[in-house]
């Protein structure tokens, strides 16, 4: 049975946070001395650590602390889904985090290796070979929701093991968000991470990953399973499991837990009142194919641009896996060549990126 860990955690100090990480690593009963460790947090791209985007880079210093006080030798590494990896040292730069690792933060994009995948959407994918190599990796996401997936979570903080357009490459295979979900546990399964510590102190919702509200949340979570994980995030937002697709896809593989009380949970644990889910309509669930396909239709992106907050700087058009996005003065989206993955959403540094949809406003 997998296990859940809760800490209450209401501020980013290295007093509170550095004994509950030290416990979170022994409760996982690994000898981690003088392991070579890899810790992944969600980076996403250059956001402030204030943002809610990104993981703290506090957390991620105390996590890399407490792994060298155990004789371990720590990389900490990430790289964003933006095409090309030159945005890299500025992420790392913005984020805090290549001040958070000291000498150890790598570039999750560097050195890619091909690897065999069993997944229905493709046969082989392009991952960093850190991962490959190292003896134990930690997965360290940020409690957030996601205007496509509806949570992001530890499943989908593996997605980042991927290098750098591998990311779009998939997304265009399995651009439907039910597709979408398999593939992001596919990826996931090809080395679940030995340990999750979900930083939940400040967390994002409404329309994340980026563009939602930070939200106090208040609690570091940990657990030897990403989809115990994510299980706890759908029961802490209020969303039913069943209706994430990644979720539902990963308990159906064995990945994860079908129901909480499937899990061993060291403290209480209740749902956040009055959390905010995003808007868009990835978490209804429309019954029968003629619904479905009515709703498909009615639910495509009605992408536009906030011209005031907008500079230009084209990460919506590197990040976008069908080049459906031209830049004169500003974004201009091809709807006929959108598949609807939201990655320029995500990736908008200045949140310019608008989702309004019709079907939000027939919902209303
Ligand atoms: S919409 Fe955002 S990502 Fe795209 S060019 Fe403008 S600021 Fe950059
Ligand atoms: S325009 Fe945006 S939502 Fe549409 S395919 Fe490109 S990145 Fe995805």
């Amino acid at each position: 049975m997998s296990y859940l860990l809760v800490s209450p955690a209401t501020r980013y100090d290295e007093e509170t946070l550095a004994p509950m990480v030290s416990a979170m690593l022994d409760r996982r009963g690994i000898d981690w001395s003088r392991k070579t460790v890899l810790v992944k947090p969600n980076l996403l791209g250059p956001f402030s650590p204030d943002s809610g985007v990104v993981t703290h880079p506090l957390l991620v210093k105390v996590i890399r602390e407490e792994l060298r006080r155990r004789g371990c030798r720590v990389l900490v590494g990430d790289n964003p889904g933006v095409r090309g990896y030159g945005m890299v040292g500025r992420m790392a730069r913005v984020t805090g985090v290549d001040r958070a690792a000291g000498g150890d933060f790598v570039n999750l994009g560097l050195r890619p290796r091909g690897v065999e995948i069993p997944s229905r959407y493709v046969d082989r994918v392009s991952v960093c070979s850190e991962v490959l190599e190292v003896d134990h990796w930690i997965s360290v996401p940020k409690f957030k929701t996601h205007v496509s997936t509806v949570i992001t979570g530890a499943v989908k903080n593996s997605y980042g093991l991927l290098v750098g357009g591998e990311k779009a490459r998939l997304h265009s295979l399995a651009p439907r968000p039910d597709r979408f979900g398999e593939l992001l546990v596919d990826v996931y399964a090809l080395r679940p991470p030995d340990l999750v510590i979900m930083d939940a102190v400040t967390g994002m919702e409404g329309n994340g990953p980026s563009g939602g509200s930070p939200r106090q949340v208040g609690l570091l979570l940990s657990s030897d399973s990403g989809g115990a994980m994510d299980l706890a995030v759908c029961f802490l937002m209020g969303v039913d499991p069943h209706k994430v697709p990644s979720q539902r896809y990963a308990a159906e593989r064995g990945l994860a837990p079908s129901r909480l009380q499937e899990v061993e949970v060291e403290s209480d644990l209740a749902p956040i009142p009055g959390f905010r889910l995003p808007s868009t309509p990835a978490r209804l669930d429309p019954g029968g194919i003629l619904q479905r396909t009515v709703f498909r239709r009615l639910s495509r992106p009605r992408l536009g641009v906030d011209r005031r907050k907008c500079t230009a700087c084209g990460s919506c058009v590197r990040g976008c896996p069908q080049e459906a996005i031209t830049i004169k003065d500003y974004p201009r989206f091809d709807t006929a060549r959108c598949i609807g993955c939201y990655c320029c959403y995500e990736l908008c540094p200045q949140g310019a990126v608008r989702v309004g949809r019709l079907v939000d406003f027939l919902r209303r």
